[in-house]
């Protein structure tokens, strides 16, 4: 019999239990926020949510969810309606919860400089981080760390990145100003994110809070045009180059370059400022990512909305394409973008790579043709499409929109960069902690420093390098620590059938009702009574059993009840004993201890619901239910 693999809890072990908050690049105690709407405790959650990100109702509208991804609950086994376990459950809606709350107590509904004062005054309850701005607030205030006298840091690029850096800074006692060279701040949740999935108001009201800290911001000013890097790196104490990924990438296909054929992300942008897009009413769209599918929902809302205004288009072909080169198992989209997408009329058409964009009379685009893609990915998950050349396919289309990739645009470099060394063209070198070019006092964030991602991965690098910042100009090192503390939970108690409960239906607009305007919300939000029952899934990670060996009598009555079985009483020999486990066995039992004929109980994490009946089963109480509590402390030397 192969030994059973055990690991040992040591520090840091019941932390990484917090899977949700883990998995979060800013480390937002979404246990903490979503136990609390639980409890109807809604100002305290969006104290929680808003705690280490600025961007916490833009993200309650469309952050990506890695919390979600990792939530436990997705693991665990799920309970049918007769008690019997089925299959893994589904994991709680933890990015819908914080819209929820954010519609309530965020900037949505409250004055800045008031919300400001709450969130100033608010002390995370159970699980602070680094990335916590009570935290960072308490340590200038308290004087742990050196608030800095308003000296100025230029950041290039209004977007998440550039904005959190900002939102940092000002906490930190800077003056930072952002230039942007579009009219309207935040990047690519104004110029990419469709208005059906993020409503422009909430974008100005959540930098409008930003703005009340002290943050200028310029709109409207292009830095190698109005202003250079040059002037920045001379007037300002440290520049913060946060640009993004802007340009659409191209394929580089015959009859490409021409009219008729547009970048998935300009076309996007257009749409978001009120540009006029010269597009026609039947387009394909080449793409098997989210972009791709922002792309060919909002070009069906065009043309639903155009047709609906004007009776002399109807005649028209009015019909959206998407190809993707991937199989729909494959397609890099989220599964919701791709199911609302059928549902609203997209056709997809997978597993087709492009050839060629035909042109026909006066270079106007009649077409683009494909060729079978048999494999995307070779044996090592590398991209390696395989074609067979003799399965083709022409579609017939008026405009062909490439969603395929962006790139950075670095030409501001010209004048006042040539210390700024490049890995691969288009991409600054840096150092991965700091985020510090290789000229010095000049940092990168966001999509510029990690590649495309997540709204919420730019929101983590703009904060890391506001510290580094804090660093490079002051000279000192910011250290933080965090403050573990083990808290019995002697009452503990959870609502009766919460294992039960399945995951509560996000509410959605109907399609028609959707495609109504080109600013119809998707997504209607949860109401308040929805909100509580779906956060009463949650297992609250925080909170587990901890056993006590010195007490316990190896009855095994706790895996007698638990539901998940999770718990098994087994001989010692039949656990594989690393150093780490050998030395805990050495202590408790003596050197020469024979193991046979001891037991020990193992636990499985993934399977754990917190339900405590261990807890109540046991006649020794040698098992209590613990919070585990975090404050992080900074300081600088
Ligand atoms: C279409 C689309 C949809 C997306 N949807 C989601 C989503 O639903 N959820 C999610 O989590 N993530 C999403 N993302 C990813 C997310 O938007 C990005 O990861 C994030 O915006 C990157 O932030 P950033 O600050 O690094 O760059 P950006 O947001 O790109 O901001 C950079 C800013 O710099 C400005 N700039 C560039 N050059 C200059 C210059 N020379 N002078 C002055 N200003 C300049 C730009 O105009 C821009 O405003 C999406 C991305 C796209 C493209
Ligand atoms: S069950 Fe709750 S605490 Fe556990 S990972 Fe999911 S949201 Fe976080
Ligand atoms: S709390 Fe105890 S009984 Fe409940 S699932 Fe966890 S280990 Fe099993």
């Amino acid at each position: 019999m192969t030994p059973l693999q055990v690991q040992v809890p040591g520090e840091g072990y019941h932390r990484e239990l917090i899977s949700c908050q883990v998995a979060c690049p800013v480390h937002t105690d979404a246990r903490g926020y979503v136990r609390a709407i639980a409890e109807g405790r809604f100002d305290d959650a969006y104290l929680i949510a808003r705690g280490p990100n600025p961007f916490a109702s833009i993200c309650g509208r469309v952050c990506g969810a890695p919390c979600e991804a990792a939530c436990r609950r997705g693991k665990v086994p799920r309970v049918d309606d007769d008690g019997a376990f089925v299959a893994a459950d589904r994991p709680i809606a933890i990015r819908a919860l914080k819209r929820f709350v954010c519609e309530l107590h965020g900037p949505e509904s409250t004055e800045a400089v008031s919300l400001l004062g709450q969130i100033r005054n608010f002390g995370p309850p159970v699980a602070a981080n680094v990335d916590e701005m009570a935290a960072m607030l308490h340590a200038t205030m308290n004087g742990r760390v050196r608030r800095v006298n308003g000296q100025s840091v230029a950041i290039i690029g209004a977007g998440p990145a550039g904005l959190s850096a900002a939102h940092d800074l000002a906490l930190l006692g800077f003056r930072p100003v952002v230039y942007e060279t579009e009219p309207v701040p935040a990047g690519m949740l104004w110029l990419g994110v469709p208005a059906y999935r993020l409503p422009r108001e909430v974008i100005e009201r959540e930098v409008e809070v930003i703005r009340a800290l002290g943050v200028e911001i310029r709109c409207g000013v292009t830095v190698g045009r109005d202003v250079s890097l040059a002037d920045l790196r001379r007037d300002y104490a440290a520049v913060i180059l946060a640009v993004g990924a802007k340009s659409s990438r191209g394929l580089g296909l015959p009859g490409e370059a021409g009219p008729g054929v547009f970048g998935g992300v300009d076309l996007l942008r257009a749409v978001s400022l009120g540009e006029r897009v010269e597009a026609g009413g039947d387009v394909v769209v080449v793409g098997g990512g989210n972009v791709a599918y922002d792309v060919a929902r909002s070009v069906l809302r065009q043309i639903a909305f155009d047709t609906a205004r004007t009776a002399a288009r109807m005649a028209q072909t009015s019909r959206v394409r998407l190809v993707s080169l991937e199989g729909l198992e494959e397609m890099p989209a989220d599964t919701v973008e791709i199911m609302e997408g059928d549902e609203e009329g997209v056709e997809r058409l997978n597993g087709w790579g492009p050839v060629e964009i035909l042109r026909g009379g006066e270079g106007r685009v009649r077409g683009i043709r494909f060729r079978r893609c048999l494999r995307v990915y070779d044996a090592n998950r590398g991209f390696a499409p395989l074609y067979d050349d003799e399965n083709q396919l022409t579609l017939e289309c008026d405009s062909v929109m490439l969603a395929v990739g962006q790139a950075p645009r670095l030409d501001f470099l010209d004048d006042g960069g040539a210390d700024i060394e490049q890995f691969r063209p288009g991409w600054p070198k840096t150092d991965p902690k700091t985020l510090a070019t290789t000229a010095p006092g000049v940092f990168v964030a966001g999509d510029l420093a990690h590649g495309t991602r997540l709204l919420i991965d730019a929101v983590a690098s703009g904060k890391a390098a506001a510290r580094s910042v804090y660093e490079y100009v002051t000279g000192s090192r910011l250290d933080s620590h965090a403050v573990t503390s083990h808290l019995v939970e002697h009452r503990y108690r959870r609502e009766s059938g919460y294992e039960s409960i399945r995951r509560v239906p996000v509410p959605l607009a109907h399609p028609e009702e959707r495609l109504s305007h080109p600013e119809a919300l998707v997504e209607k939000g949860y109401t308040q009574e929805q909100a509580m029952r779906e956060a009463s899934r949650c297992l609250d990670c925080g909170v587990t059993p901890v056993f006590d060996g010195t007490r316990c009598v190896l009855c095994g009555g706790c895996a007698d009840v638990c539901p998940t079985l999770c718990l098994k009483l087994v001989p010692l020999t039949e656990i594989s004993a690393g150093a780490e486990l050998g030395s805990v066995l050495e202590a408790s039992l003596g050197e020469d201890a024979d193991l046979s004929q001891h037991s020990a109980i193992l636990k499985d994490e993934d399977r754990c619901i917190r339900c405590a009946a261990c807890v109540m089963r046991c006649p020794v109480d040698a098992i209590t239910m613990e919070r585990v509590a975090y404050t992080t402390e900074w300081s600088c030397q």
